[in-house]
């Protein structure tokens, strides 16, 4: 049951990605994403990696491999040139709104830092105004600049939670993150079908009432 607490209004919605958006910003971003000696010095290793592997680099199917390595490899670690302050505060908006916010089913694509594997799930975040809102598609773009890095969940939760705390001062903030790692999928223990689910919170999400009604609208079994 579901108990009433100061913030029981809510403002729910469901993030989807608009692919077009996203299309249209990598296209203007491609030229300063892939410096030419990064990628020259990528290529090399990515050779070293093939070769090391037992496979012929010059084969026909693996000719542009390094490079298309390479480039993935910058974009997936793009979030290093980034700052998710400064994109949150291009679009906070002063506003007399004070009750819970919530963003959930975010997409989350990261690459855990023990064997630069990919982990991927999903973000649910909320938080509670204290003057200023910020643009809704903002808070993915925050996911993003942290996920694309090398990262462990853990952290990744901590550093959304504290991003969005610094720059909007809210009078609370919770992230959730439940991911599947693929170094556990495809090795190790082979375990397919579990998921790591983090949770960080501040302020009025450390009431327990305010907490559960954030976790019963997210869909979590966390409470
Ligand atoms: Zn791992």
């Amino acid at each position: 049951m579901l108990q009433l607490c100061p913030y029981s209004t809510v403002v729910f919605i469901s993030q989807r990605r608009n692919n077009s958006i996203n299309r249209v910003s990598m296209q203007h971003k491609k030229s300063e994403l892939y410096n030419k000696t990064v990628t020259d010095s990528l290529i090399q290793n990515y050779r070293n990696i093939i070769v090391e592997t037992g496979e012929d680099f010059e084969r026909e199917g693996l000719l542009k491999t390094p490079e298309r390595a390479a480039k993935a490899m910058q974009f997936l670690t793009q979030g290093y040139q980034q700052d998710a302050e400064k994109v949150l505060r291009s679009a906070m908006f002063k506003e007399d709104y004070s009750e819970m916010v919530i963003v959930k089913d975010i997409e989350l694509y990261s690459l855990c830092e023990h064997h630069i594997l990919p982990f991927f799930g999903k973000a649910h975040v909320a938080y509670i105004p204290n003057g200023y809102i910020v643009g809704l598609s903002k808070i993915p773009r925050v996911i993003d600049i942290f996920a694309r890095r090398l990262q462990v969940q853990e952290r990744l939760t901590d550093q959304i939670l504290h991003c969005i705390d610094k720059t909007l001062n809210p009078l609370g903030v919770a992230v959730v993150i439940e991911a599947s790692h693929m170094c556990m999928m495809m090795r190790g223990v082979q375990k397919q079908n579990s998921h790591t689910t983090t949770s960080a919170f501040t302020g009025a999400f450390q009431r327990v009432e305010t907490r559960n009604e954030f976790l019963t609208l997210i869909g979590s079994r966390l409470h």
